[in-house]
């Protein structure tokens, strides 16, 4: 790949890093590595900031004119994230909606369901959660017992998702039900789009480790799903579930590496601020990361490149999910010994270092290797799918 910009491009880089000065929003500059999606109030700043980026035509850039993109180069959408990464801006809040199911539609949804969804994704106007894992269905996804039944123009759902990452701010949910019990497990999934106002759905948050809670239990009592919101065909959501999965590792792990530069380029700040940057040790791991860094970025290029010109993402997009998570686990650990002891302080202490988010981004590594697919089994998908080795 050419790594050279055009002058349009470096023209676009400009009027990119210009607006990004003129308009990130002081309270939320800088946040980007750690940005809250729990707090209610933080949410509503961060759609507000996703429609401004939206009507200056930042926000899927890549996607097809006909959806309310502009078809952007691949070269475009690298120098936006890149020039957001700079600003320290922060991610768009929506980004369930925009990376995962945007896609997902464009490729499985009929013609009225993009018209009705894809907009409102754009703007943030509509947040998604997604609701795949349930309490026995996480790594082994395809056990979900949430169950679907047909009721004439309906979709009838009872059970119970869990770990849905913002439910409790979402206006809308991408789900997976279970429609056949008697098809074998892959073949009795269907994808469906659900209201989150719908009566019978019960949302109860979970507060996690860093003391936050953005994910949630949610419930499902006899909430009837109108049928016209099934993408893809009912019983075959599984095929549309694994377009979804790779984007959420191959096109989010992309922009997860965002937040994972910021953090790096604070890390080296504070090694070189507190004279830790002169320890041997630590400068190698430093200097480790940057490198990985680096790698994760030239992967992500390879990767968003096939996307943008039409591919989807493969099993390969594993290695890169893979990765990061090891990457960021590895910068939580270093920045905790730069940091010593203060490393262990919240936000609102006068004491802690970058107003406190190393300790919220230390507890929140610990998921890193968990979410969006547990290293085991993205090493086991890699293993499959791209060596061919015998099947787990
Ligand atoms: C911060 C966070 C946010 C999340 N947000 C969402 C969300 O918005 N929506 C959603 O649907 N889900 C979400 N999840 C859930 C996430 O996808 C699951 O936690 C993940 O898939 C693992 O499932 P599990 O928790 O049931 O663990 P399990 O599947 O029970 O796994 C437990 C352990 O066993 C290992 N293991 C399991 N099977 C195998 C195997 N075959 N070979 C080797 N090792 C194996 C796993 O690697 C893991 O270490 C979120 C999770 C976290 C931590």
């Amino acid at each position: 790949m050419d790594f050279d910009f055009s002058t349009p491009e470096e023209a676009f880089r400009k009027r990119v890093r210009a607006w990004l000065e003129a308009n990130v929003p002081d309270d939320l500059r800088g946040r980007s590595f750690t940005a809250t999606r729990a707090d209610p109030e933080a949410v509503q700043r961060l759609r507000g900031w996703q429609k401004k980026m939206y009507e200056a035509g930042f926000v899927g850039m890549d996607w097809p004119p006909e959806f309310g993109g502009r078809g952007a180069s691949v070269l475009e959408q690298i120098i936006l994230y890149e020039e957001m990464a700079r600003a320290e801006a922060p991610q768009f809040v929506n980004r369930g909606g925009v990376s995962m199911l945007g896609p997902t539609l464009m490729a499985h949804g009929t013609p009225a369901q993009q018209k009705r969804f894809l907009p409102a994704i754009l703007t943030a106007e509509e947040i998604w959660c997604q609701g795949f894992s349930e309490p026995n269905a996480g790594s082994d996804l395809a056990n979900l017992q949430t169950q679907a039944v047909l009721e004439g123009v309906h979709v009838v759902v009872h059970g119970q998702k869990v770990w849905t990452s913002m439910a409790h701010v979402a206006d809308w949910c991408f789900a997976l039900v279970r429609t056949d019990r008697a098809a074998p497990r892959h073949k009795g999934i269907t994808f469906l789009l659900v209201d989150m106002k719908s009566p019978g759905i019960t949302v109860r948050p979970l507060r996690q480790l860093t003391g936050e809670a953005e994910f949630n239990e949610v419930f499902f009592d006899g909430v009837r799903v109108p049928a016209e919101n099934v993408v893809g065909r009912v019983n075959q959501g599984w095929s549309v579930a694994i377009t979804t999965l790779a984007y959420e590792r191959d096109l989010l792990t992309f922009i997860r590496h965002i937040s994972l530069r910021n953090a790096l380029q604070r890390l080296v700040v504070l090694a070189k601020r507190t004279g830790r940057g002169t320890d041997p040790v630590l400068r190698q791991r430093i200097a480790a990361l940057a490198i990985g860094e680096q790698c994760l970025r030239l992967n992500g290029y390879r990767s968003l490149t096939r996307i943008l010109r039409g591919g989807a993402p493969g099993p390969e997009g594993s290695t890169a999910k893979l990765y990061w998570s090891h990457l960021d686990e590895e910068l939580a650990a270093t920045a905790c010994e730069v940091i010593g002891l203060y490393s262990q302080l919240a936000e609102g202490t006068e004491w802690a270092p970058d107003g406190g988010q190393w300790e919220f981004y230390e507890l929140l590594a610990r998921a890193s290797g968990i979410r969006a697919g547990t290293s085991e089994i993205l090493r086991n998908i890699l293993g499959e799918r791209v060596l061919g080795l015998p099947k787990d």
